[in-house]
């Protein structure tokens, strides 16, 4: 026989929509319309469908900014016992939105945490791509510049499972920029947009065909980046003539002879060493 829900002293983390209502499970419907009180990431934002639900419970704000002042308010909480939901603006809360330290406090205080689960955009954005998803990296956003994104970017780029990175949509033609010029724009990308909306669509398949969309189609909505995993040297690695034809053309780009070999090794994962030589190689062949 299944427990009782909502269990008095029990956090409950609640997916919500990322778009299409009717993805609000029948289980969500009924812990978060009898819960105690309920934690949102906006309290204006959520009001609509806590009062679609006739959600009776009492409604706390819950965002990066009050973390502080109210993990401890919503421990005690738990503790007279209450039962307390945590739902985000979409999707699940934890996933690049506020609750993992919510979470983790009220394991540390001994409460129990359930997780209802529904939509996340990553998870729904991946299985939608056909790019491998046996394996894969969640990135979330990555930092707007600076040395953080110089870093995050380097690991991606040579990071051989699928990525998916979350990223608002007026600074997608930027982070897409930045994917073609480490990765290449043969690297495959699927760019999911609006998902579970009316207007959802998968733009791709690599990154050159995507940017020229998205140059011509100025992004709206709400985007997900799902990027397919570097080549390994050890798979298939392009013959010698293909590697030469591949530097000259970064070359013609503009790129130094040495830019060009280091932009080469991260799309294939070879020793930008042995890609300097190939170069001289030909240069020699040519002489
Ligand atoms: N917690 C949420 C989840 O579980 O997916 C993610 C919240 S995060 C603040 C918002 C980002 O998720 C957006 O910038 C976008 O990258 C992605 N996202 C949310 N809804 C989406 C949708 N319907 N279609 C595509 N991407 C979406």
């Amino acid at each position: 026989m299944q427990r009782q829900e909502p269990a008095a002293g029990t956090l409950y983390l609640v997916g919500t929509p990322i778009g299409h209502l009717g993805d609000l499970s029948p289980r969500a419907r009924n812990v978060l319309a009898a819960v105690d009180v309920i934690a949102c990431e906006d309290t204006r934002h959520s009001g609509q469908l806590l009062s679609d639900l006739q959600a009776r419970g009492r409604r706390l704000s819950f965002h990066r900014h009050n973390i502080r002042t109210r993990l401890p308010q919503l421990m005690e909480l738990l503790g007279e016992p209450r039962s307390v939901a945590v739902i985000s603006d979409a999707g699940l809360p934890g996933i690049s939105d506020p609750g993992e330290e919510l979470v983790a406090e009220a394991h540390r205080c001994g409460h129990e945490v359930i997780c209802i689960p529904g939509p996340c955009a990553a998870t729904t954005a991946l299985v939608s791509s056909g790019l491998p998803s046996d394996r894969f990296c969640f990135e979330g956003f990555l930092p707007a510049k600076g040395r953080g994104r110089r870093e995050r970017m380097a690991q991606i780029v040579c990071e051989t499972r699928t990525t998916v990175i979350y990223e608002a949509p007026h600074r997608l033609l930027t982070l897409l920029e930045d994917l073609e010029k480490h990765c290449g724009a043969e690297r495959p990308v699927q760019v999911a947009r609006e998902l579970t909306k009316r207007h959802e669509q998968q733009v791709g398949p690599n990154l050159g065909a995507a940017l020229a969309h998205f140059r011509k189609n100025a992004p709206q909505g709400e985007c997900t980046v799902v990027l397919g995993g570097a080549p390994r040297a050890v798979d298939a690695e392009p013959d010698e003539s293909e590697l030469q034809r591949r530097l000259q053309v970064k070359i013609q780009e503009g790129s130094s002879a040495s830019e060009a070999a280091r932009r080469l090794a991260m799309e294939t994962g070879l020793p930008k060493r042995r890609l300097y030589s190939l170069m001289h190689q030909e240069n020699s062949q040519a002489d």
